[in-house]
């Protein structure tokens, strides 16, 4: 499979002399071609226009066809094979293996939903019963299922090229519900996006699905912008920053039709070190935290960028422990210049935060768009007076804030903005303290954690990859795991229908 640039509108491929964007190895500064065609708010119409037909028919292909196709995709994104992982390795300065672990996890995300597709437990369908002879009125019958809102927005998210992008989680919870999907490709790996985007129209014609139930266009802001703002996109999935997140939500909700936007945007992800566990783990804890901190040069929403603890000798050693593991950490190229840029200002300003020490750096950046990871240290008192200390640094850098005790690690965790995890290390003696800290965890992120790190996101049903504003724009649901279904649906109830008028479903 070739990657050409062009802009996939449905089975169409369209290529234009006219092209403004190309990939870029991260990590050698080295232009990848081809470059890629930028779409108009033409294309998006055309594209919105024919996700629309397409949905009135995919909505109503039998459960069996549409798991089908998700199968479908998943094989063909294995049978890629090396060609995939070269190119996401040359886009992302990720590593080889990284990006076999995240294809791992693409391609069985897909079947997961594939399987909960065939099951149709996600139709959550309900039948009651009519009672005629019921006083003083009567009940009618009552059938309920779900069906798809209609087209999604899909934004490819820059750090999980595969797993987060054209074929990622938004994209199969969004066809697994029904939903065509228009994908804007992230600029950081756009040929990666291409060749997953082909896989997907691949799989829909071998498998019978209409032509514009998938389209890939890669664009700028102003793509972006037309897709949210077209009258046949009835939802939006994206993972990014906060003022990106934030600029999509306020357009989505400015449309004579507002449609909901389902935003990751930003996380810091509190690890609370109680005092048994400190006392007695200090060392195992402090590799796990700085192994976690540097995975994939820090580029994960669920980074651990906060960790609070109660000061004394016993952290005094933690913090010097996890310095000798941070200084065996070569930094790792981060995904773009822009990313680079905008960790580097951040580290910068906390750096000259004349209430923040520096505790712990790796070993010395070499190449572009590298940094020395980071590790801070700052009082409670600080870190309550100035919200800037609790800002994500997207990136490996993160903020150990020294608490005078337990009422102090509660104050700055009521403090901070809302996560999608939060961690607690804790031995058997902390039992009692961790459950009181719990209610705490429970009102500020959508996964808690006891001795383990956020990174690493587990897809399977009981999962919450959500959280609290600013964690997500949409606290109820789930980006990752099968219940990412619920955002692509609504419910529908059939009263008084006879069966030969009700769907499928429900007969
Ligand atoms: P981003 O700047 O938010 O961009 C993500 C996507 O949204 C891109 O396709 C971008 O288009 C589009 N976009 C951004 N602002 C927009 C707007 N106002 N209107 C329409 N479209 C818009 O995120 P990024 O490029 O992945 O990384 C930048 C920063 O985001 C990072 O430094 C980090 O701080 C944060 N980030 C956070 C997470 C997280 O999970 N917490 C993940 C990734 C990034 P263009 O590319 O055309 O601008």
């Amino acid at each position: 499979m070739d990657i050409t640039g062009d802009l996939l509108i449905g089975f169409k491929s369209i290529s234009r002399a006219e092209r403004g964007l190309k990939g870029v190895n991260p990590s050698t500064g080295e232009a990848l071609g081809p470059d890629f065609v930028i779409a108009t708010a033409a294309d998006v119409a055309e594209a919105a226009e024919l996700a629309w037909r397409a949905f009135l028919d995919y909505r109503q292909i039998s459960l069996a066809r549409r798991a089908d196709f998700l199968a479908a995709i998943a094989q063909n994104i294995v049978d890629l094979g090396d060609t995939l992982v070269e190119r996401a390795v040359a886009e992302t300065g990720l590593t080889p293996i990284r990006i076999e672990t995240e294809r791992t996890r693409t391609v069985f995300q897909l079947r997961l939903f594939a399987d909960v597709v065939r099951a149709g437990e996600f139709l959550d369908r309900r039948i009651d019963p009519a009672l005629p002879h019921r006083q003083p009125i009567p009940k009618p019958e009552l059938r309920l299922r779900q069906i798809g809102l209609g087209p999604v927005a899909v934004f490819g998210s820059s750090n999980f090229p595969l797993a987060f992008s054209s074929a990622g989680g938004d994209t199969v919870s969004a066809l697994a519900a029904g939903c065509p999907v228009i994908i804007k490709g992230h600029p950081a790996h756009p040929g990666t996006g291409e060749l997953v985007a082909r896989c997907i129209v691949e799989a829909a014609k071998s498998t019978g699905m209409p032509d514009g139930v998938i389209s890939f266009l890669m664009g700028a802001v102003e793509t972006g912008k037309a897709l949210v703002s077209h009258p046949r996109i009835k939802a939006v999935g994206f993972t990014g920053s906060r003022a990106g997140g934030l600029a999509l939500c306020a357009l989505a909700a400015a449309r004579p039709e507002p449609i909901p936007v389902y935003a990751e945007m930003s996380s810091v992800n509190p690890v609370i070190l109680l005092p048994t566990a400190l006392a007695n783990r200090s060392e195992e804890i402090a590799r796990g935290y700085v192994a976690s901190l540097t995975l994939g040069a820090g580029q994960f929403c669920t980074n651990p960028g906060i960790v609070l603890a109660i000061d004394g000798p016993e952290l005094d050693r933690f913090i010097s422990q996890a310095g000798a593991a941070l200084a065996q950490v070569e930094p790792a190229p981060m995904l773009t210049d822009r990313i680079h840029e905008t960790f580097q200002k951040g580290v910068n300003a906390i750096a000259g935060n004349p209430n923040v020490t520096s505790e712990a750096t790796s070993a010395a950046a070499n190449g572009p768009n590298r940094s020395e990871a980071r590790i801070f240290g700052t009082t409670a008192e600080a870190f309550l007076a100035d919200a800037d200390l609790g800002e994500e640094i997207f990136g490996a850098a993160s903020l150990v804030v020294r608490c005078r005790d337990t009422a102090e690690i509660v104050a700055a965790l009521d403090h901070m903005e809302g996560q999608l995890t939060a961690t607690l290390h804790l031995d058997d003696a902390d039992i009692a303290l961790g459950q009181s800290l719990t209610p705490h965890l429970e009102l500020k992120a959508g996964r808690l954690l006891v001795n383990g790190w956020p990174t690493n996101v587990e897809v399977s049903p009981a999962m919450v990859h959500g959280g609290p504003f600013p964690a997500t724009s949409d606290s109820r649901t789930t980006s990752v795991g099968t219940m990412s279904i619920r955002r692509f649906l609504r419910p529908v109830s059939y009263q008084n229908f006879p069966v030969a008028l009700l769907p499928d479903d429900l007969k």
